[in-house]
C-alpha cells in the first residue's frame, strides 16, 4: 500500500479486529443489521435492484451486499480489510447467496478498471472512515453509468451528532466500541452535497435515520441532524 492511498490503516484494523463478528446480530455490528432492512427498502424503492449490476463500496462483512443480491441484483462488494472480505465470502457460501462476489480493491482503482461499469453504487457508513471522502465520492461517480444511482450514508457533524452518535452510542448505550467514530471525520450534508456536485452527481433524495434508544427502533425521517442517507443520480452529461 502506498502512503498516498486514500485509506487509514488504523480504521481498517478496527474493522479487521472485529471481522469474525460481522454476522453476529448481537455484536458490535448489531446497529448495521437493524438498519439494513430500512436502507435496503429505500434503495430498492428509488433504484429497483432486481437485474441490476450493483457495486457496494466499503462492504465490510457484506450485510448490505448480501441483502441486495437476495433482491435479485448482481453485486460486487469491495473493501480493503482482508479479514472482512473473507468473512463476507464465507457467509455467501454458507448462506448460498446467489450473485454476490467480493474483491479487495479501492474504489479509486476500480474506477480506473471499470468506469461506468455499474447501474447502482452504494457506499454506506464508510465515508467517515477515510482520509479523503471527496475522492471516494468521485470514484463512485465514475463507477456508475450515466443516469445511474449512487447511495451514500454517513453521520452529520454538529453538537447533537457528537452527543448521539459518539457519546450516546459509544459511551452510554455501548452500541458501538469506543473510538468507532472520530468527530472531525463526520460529514455535514452540505459538504457531501458539495462533493456530489463536484463529481457530477445530483442529489435527488435525502433522509435522516433516527433511533429511539428506549425502544431500540430505527426509522427514516426528514431529520438529518445525526445519521443520514442520500440518493444521487449521475448526470448524463458527465460521460
Ligand atoms: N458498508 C458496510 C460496512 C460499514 S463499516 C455496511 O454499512 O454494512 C465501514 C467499512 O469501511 C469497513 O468494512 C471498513 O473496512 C471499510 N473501509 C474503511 N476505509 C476504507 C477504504 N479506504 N476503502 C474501502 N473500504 C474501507
Amino acid at each position: 500500500m502506498t502512503t498516498t492511498a486514500n485509506v487509514d490503516p488504523a480504521e481498517l484494523a478496527k474493522f479487521s479486529d472485529l471481522a469474525h463478528r460481522w454476522w453476529d446480530k448481537e455484536s458490535e455490528f448489531r446497529p448495521l443489521h437493524e438498519i439494513n432492512p430500512l436502507r435496503l427498502a429505500w434503495i430498492d424503492s428509488i433504484a429497483p435492484l432486481a437485474g441490476k449490476q450493483v457495486l457496494d463500496v466499503g462492504c465490510g462483512g457484506g450485510i448490505l451486499a448480501d441483502a441486495m443480491a437476495r433482491k435479485g441484483a448482481q453485486v460486487l462488494g469491495i473493501d480493503l480489510a482482508t479479514k472482512s472480505l473473507k468473512v463476507a465470502q464465507l457467509h455467501a457460501l454458507e448462506a448460498q447467496t446467489p450473485q454476490v462476489s467480493y474483491r479487495e480493491i479501492s474504489a479509486e482503482a476500480l474506477a480506473q478498471e471499470q468506469p461506468a461499469g455499474f447501474d447502482t453504487v452504494t457506499c454506506m457508513e464508510m465515508l467517515e472512515h477515510v482520509p479523503n471522502p471527496d475522492s471516494i465520492v468521485r470514484a463512485c461517480a465514475e463507477l456508475v453509468r450515466p443516469g445511474g444511482w449512487v447511495f451514500f450514508s454517513t453521520i452529520n457533524r454538529n453538537a447533537k451528532a457528537f452527543a448521539f452518535a459518539i457519546l450516546g452510542a459509544e459511551y452510554v448505550l455501548r452500541l458501538l466500541p469506543r473510538g468507532t467514530h472520530e468527530y472531525a471525520r463526520l460529514i455535514r450534508p452540505s459538504e457531501l452535497a458539495q462533493s456530489c456536485r463536484g463529481a457530477g452527481l445530483e442529489i435527488a433524495h435525502t433522509r435522516g435515520l433516527e433511533h429511539n434508544p428506549l425502544t431500540g427502533r430505527y426509522w427514516l425521517s426528514q431529520n438529518t441532524s445525526v445519521n443520514y442517507l442520500v440518493a444521487a443520480q449521475r448526470l448524463p452529461s458527465n460521460v
